[in-house]
């Protein structure tokens, strides 16, 4: 016997992961340069030099027990003061090392901070689009998984769909910004609007309602700054990544943040802990910690990005897509010419371009794609998607 819920999720592949293989038979037949695979996103830009010098020092200047030893639970000493020294310098944050848990990469901390969230009856919800994960993350809490609509076309937060949907039971919110698959950054106006809602109607079920902020790509922004959340409001928990940020989607290396203005912050910051526990965390990968801690201050370079994301954005437009302006991330939201998303994918797969219908993100009518590939490739796509568009 066998955990049904858990044979379907495993046995179940995802669309992206169906539409990667699907390139990958595709580009045996056709020769990869003719497939145009938009549906994964792996960064394209390398980690850092400076993160690999700080390998090679770590293994010549740290004794080699400390390098692979387990480390506490919680997270060395050293790497939580470097995030919270670089917090601070940044964003004049206050944090302190014991408001930080370093985790595996966002996803198991997401799952840690739902379960430290699963209160009996508890709601959390997720403003669309979103990423397709935090569904069974947060029902393999216990908790009820509810989707505020998308704000359409400019894919900030649907502000009065909040409001209405908020209940007694709602425990959280998860935003994402600068958001996957929409590339859109949450301006300040629109998160301190959101703050207002939620100290409201906290204030009136006389509970907090936390916002868990999923900051993967919080540095991934082309001239705006993502603003920092919780200086906005108070009851935030991050969850970071280094997946993206610093190109090491691989190494499972970020951080949960619980500031100490968030309320119930110490109690909250140990049910986190205990759910980590709870999922089977042990520690953080040792050598990446120390690796981390010498690597705070380092930021991506961007410029590859930029110039596939404009040479997209400028081009598909040109064509006649429409999409909201993408100013963070590594994706592009687009608006399925015949309204369809799944049957434009499907049309799309004939120019062997790869491109991920929306409706898994809580979005039907719209497609991802995510420029983390070689500007070439852009340019030889540009056809199909001129004729796709043409054709429709
Ligand atoms: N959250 C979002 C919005 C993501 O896009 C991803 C990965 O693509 C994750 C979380 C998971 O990131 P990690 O690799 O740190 O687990």
């Amino acid at each position: 016997m066998y955990n049904e819920k858990s044979y379907a999720l495993g046995a179940n592949r995802s669309v992206i992961r169906d539409l990667f293989e699907y390139g990958r038979q595709r580009a045996a037949i056709v020769g990869a340069e003719n497939v145009y695979d938009y549906s994964l996103g792996n960064p394209s830009i390398p980690a850092p030099d400076y993160v690999n010098q700080a390998i090679r020092d770590i293994l010549s200047d740290t004794d080699s027990l400390a390098i692979h030893g387990y480390t506490t639970a919680v997270g060395d000493y050293e790497t939580r003061k470097a995030i919270a020294d670089d917090l601070n310098r940044r964003y004049n944050a206050g944090a302190k090392a014991e408001d930080f848990f370093i985790g595996s990469g966002a996803a198991p901390e997401l799952v840690a901070v739902f379960q430290a969230l699963a209160v009996p009856g508890a709601e959390i919800l997720a403003v669309a689009p979103y990423f397709p994960e935090y569904k069974p993350f947060v029902e393999g809490t216990g908790a009820a998984f509810r989707v505020v609509p998308p704000d359409v076309p400019g894919f900030q937060i649907n502000l009065a769909a909040v409001e209405a949907m908020l209940t007694p039971a709602t425990q959280a919110i998860i935003i994402n910004s600068p958001n996957n698959p929409s590339g859109v950054v949450y301006t300040a106006e629109t998160l301190s609007a959101l703050g207002e809602i939620l100290t409201r109607k906290g204030e009136e079920y006389g509970h907090p309602i936390y916002i868990v902020s999923d900051e993967p790509y919080r540095e991934l922004t082309y001239g705006c700054t993502a603003p920092f959340i919780p200086g906005i409001y108070p009851n935030t928990i991050v969850c970071y990544s280094y997946s993206k940020s610093l190109s090491l989607p691989g190494e499972r290396i970020g951080y949960v943040y619980v500031p100490k203005q968030c309320a119930d912050a110490a109690p909250l910051y140990a049910a986190i802990a205990g759910a980590a526990r709870e999922k089977g965390h042990v520690c953080a990968p040792s050598l990446w910690q120390k690796v981390i801690a010498r690597c705070t201050h380092l930021r991506p370079d961007l410029e590859s990005y930029d110039k596939n994301r404009k040479a997209l954005y400028e081009n598909l437009t040109a064509y006649g897509y429409e999409m909201a302006k993408p100013d963070g991330a590594f994706y592009l939201f687009i608006k399925a010419p015949g309204g369809d998303a799944v049957a434009f994918s499907e049309k799309a797969k004939k120019y062997d371009l790869l491109v991920v219908p929306g409706d898994g993100f809580g979005c039907p009518g719209y497609f991802r794609i995510c420029y983390c590939v070689s500007y070439d490739l852009i340019q030889r796509s540009l056809p199909a998607f001129k004729a796709l568009i043409t054709e429709k």
